[in-house]
């Protein structure tokens, strides 16, 4: 099959099979069908060859198919793919220690789960179930994931509309805001959620300060406080977790996106002893995943967690970042017309336009240039910029090259249409 063929053949199918609305938006920005990916690469259907700047929201932290994980991941497959569930597993148990090895201090347990979203529900069942307190605290702007209980927690209304009632007793405060937090934390409250650095809602980096606030005030009342990692941690900000520029210990923290090396699914929520005697003393068997922490995945994760120290990726990605965030800013004032603020930590950078239909368009022509990028989820004026943290000081010389590029044609185009 050629090129074009493959190409209508896919749209085709998603158009009368997996979904007609999302496949026109994503034709209409220009997007191939992806066939390779390779290292910081991701090559189309016509071979193109893109800089993976949107790298799976924060999942390809290796790049695309690190050789090490690749191999572990192959290792494994060739003794035990999948657990039979009945028998203990050596790789969850690697895993869990190391996990809690980098975790903040008194995190050591682990569930393993597949994806972000399960690790958030299973934070918030734990945080109801320890507690005995329905009322939870979440910020606008958040994203927890789209499955019914993290999608009460989620703060855009968008999308929580329609699919009401969902769970009972979830208040919502801005983002940042300690005193908001701290007035709506009470002693019914069960446990407040919030992401150390807001991914969806457009990179959002909270005031220093505000994650030990919210600290205090969870201790005040006996709630539980769950910062939600799966899109800030392992290294992402430029320290292992978002919430280490704060110095803060959550009593949970969610891992999904970047822990399976961008090989396989994978998803961990880490927590306290005091949180697992609660859950799992009275019933070992509480709370369960079928696929959760199985062999292949945690093999991944194994090997992850591996290259993140061997390679250095976590300061890398602070030094890397730190490039990025200079070159953008330097963008955002030579096209301050067009851009309203640049921000983010480590290689976690967004750029926020001034409007809404600017964001997409320079998308659109960022494609031609080579470099995949999209728009935050909560805020289409934001591009949102999470390479592989293995990304090289010449690719981000380019990255920022074709972002200023970009920018100009798309004014270019805007002023031919007024
Ligand atoms: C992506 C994301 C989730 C949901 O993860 P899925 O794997 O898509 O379910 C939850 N929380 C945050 C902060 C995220 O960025």
């Amino acid at each position: 099959m050629d090129a074009d063929a493959l190409y209508a053949d896919v749209i085709d199918k998603y158009s009368r099979h997996l979904n007609p609305h999302l496949a026109k938006l994503m034709a209409f920005a220009g997007f191939g069908v992806e066939m390779e990916g390779d290292g910081c690469y991701l090559i189309d259907h016509e071979g193109r060859k893109f800089l993976d700047c949107l790298g799976g929201y924060g999942t390809f932290s290796l790049g695309h198919r690190h050789p090490k994980v690749v191999e572990a991941v192959k290792n494994q497959l060739d003794h035990l793919a999948l657990s039979g569930k009945a028998f203990f597993s050596k790789n969850s148990a690697d895993l869990a220690e190391k996990l809690a090895e980098i975790t903040p201090a008194g995190l050591d347990y682990s569930f393993f789960c597949n994806s972000g979203t399960e690790a958030v529900e299973a934070s918030l069942k734990f945080a109801k179930g320890v507690t005995g307190r329905t009322k939870i605290v979440s910020t606008t702007e958040s994203f927890h994931g789209k499955t019914l209980g993290s999608l009460s927690v989620m703060g855009r209304e968008k999308y929580r509309k329609g699919f009401e009632p969902l769970l009972p007793g979830v208040v919502f405060v801005p983002f940042g805001d300690s005193q908001a937090a701290a007035e709506a934390i009470d002693g019914t409250t069960a446990c407040m959620i919030v992401e150390p650095v807001q991914g969806e809602g457009g990179i959002i980096v909270p005031p220093a300060g505000y994650l030990n606030d919210l600290r205090t005030a969870c201790d005040k009342h006996g709630a539980l406080l769950i910062f939600d990692e799966v899109q800030s941690g392992l290294g992402r900000t430029g320290k292992m977790w978002g919430c280490d520029h704060d110095g803060a210990i959550p009593d949970l923290l969610t891992s999904a996106k970047a822990l399976g090396g961008g090989v396989m699914p994978l998803g961990a929520v880490c927590g306290t002893e005091a949180i697992w005697d609660a859950i799992y003393s009275k019933n070992p068997l509480s709370h369960t995943s079928t696929f959760g922490g199985n062999p292949l995945a945690c093999a991944a994760g194994l090997a992850t967690l591996q290259v993140l120290q061997e390679e250095g990726l976590v300061q890398r990605s602070h030094d890397m970042g730190v490039l990025l965030l200079e070159g953008m800013h330097s963008i955002g004032h030579k096209h301050r017309n067009w851009i309203k603020e640049v921000r983010g930590k480590g290689l976690m950078v967004g750029l926020e336009f001034a409007e809404d239909e600017v964001g997409e368009l320079v998308v659109a022509q960022l494609l031609k240039y080579g470099v995949c990028v999209a728009y935050a989820l909560n805020n289409p004026r934001v591009l949102r910029f999470e390479p592989p943290l293995i990304i090289t000081a010449e690719q981000i010389e380019f990255a920022l090259e074709a972002v200023d590029g970009a920018i100009v044609e798309t004014g270019e185009l805007l002023s031919t249409l007024v």
